[in-house]
């Protein structure tokens, strides 16, 4: 049983949405979905989906905010009114200032922000539909949308959050089990480099578990970066074959 008496697991460890423990949602991204933006990026893990758009490098205003040496990253995670089955204030919450800030400190280690001082690069998160792990979705499309702005970055980022059900192991949770479980464990990283930007921990695991959590992430964001690197090539692919055609 979960910490609400749920189960959430079944004694064939399906789970309620008839997942594996170690199985993904089903991921869908695509990039370019915005005329306006100079980058965007639209992805979804299940029901979770999450839009980002990102605006600059640009003159930041006002001055006295920029730095000569560098480009500073502005992250506004935002969940819209319609994204959870009850409407959700417009207002910014303290939980979506507090994930504005971890998400930009994740993002800040990926993207080479010397290349342009005194510039900012605003990067706007909008949760479309909220069902568990909005956080390392936003990651995930936030990182394409930088991307597919053309910003210089050592690598893309991709996130995923394992969770614990009835004492058991899964990946990706959504909302029920994020909110009936023991545990809930946001991970992003580099997967090239093999550096995690994100980590976070609500709940309790033992150390053997803590391993096998981080094993898990690890393999499931290596598969949605090869998602990533597909979504994107097929992007340009399909730019470079209209520019031929005009
Ligand atoms: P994450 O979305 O990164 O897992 P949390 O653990 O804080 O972050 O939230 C878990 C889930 O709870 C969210 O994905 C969302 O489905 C739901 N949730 C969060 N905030 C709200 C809210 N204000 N109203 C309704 N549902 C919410």
């Amino acid at each position: 049983m979960g910490k609400t008496g749920l189960k959430l697991i079944d004694e064939n460890g399906i789970r309620i949405d008839g997942r594996k423990p170690d199985q993904l949602r089903p991921i869908s991204m695509d990039v370019g979905v915005l005329k306006n933006a100079q980058g965007s990026a639209l992805v979804s893990y299940g029901k979770t989906t999450v839009l980002a758009a990102v605006y600059g490098p640009r003159e930041a205003l006002p001055r006295h905010m920029t730095l000569p040496d560098r480009a500073i990253l502005r992250v506004r995670y935002h969940m819209a009114p319609f994204s959870t089955t009850e409407r959700k204030s417009p207002a910014p919450t303290r939980r979506e200032v507090e994930l504005s800030k971890v998400i930009r400190e994740s993002l800040e280690a990926s993207v080479f922000t010397e290349l342009y001082p005194r510039t900012t690069i605003d990067i706007f998160i909008e949760v479309l539909q909220a069902d568990g792990g909005t956080r390392t979705t936003s990651l995930t499309a936030a990182s394409m949308a930088l991307a597919d702005a053309g910003i210089p970055m050592k690598d893309l980022i991709a996130g995923v959050a394992v969770g614990k059900v009835n004492g058991k192991l899964v990946l990706d949770i959504n909302e029920a089990e994020d909110s009936g479980g023991e545990a809930d464990m946001p991970v992003a990283m580099m997967p090239n480099l093999g550096k995690i930007v994100l980590l976070q921990l609500n709940g309790t695991l033992t150390r053997d578990e803590f391993k096998e959590a981080m094993k898990m992430s690890i393999k499931a964001i290596k598969e949605i970066y090869l998602i990533q690197k597909q979504t994107l090539r097929d992007k340009y692919a399909k730019m470079t074959e209209e520019e031929k055609e005009e």
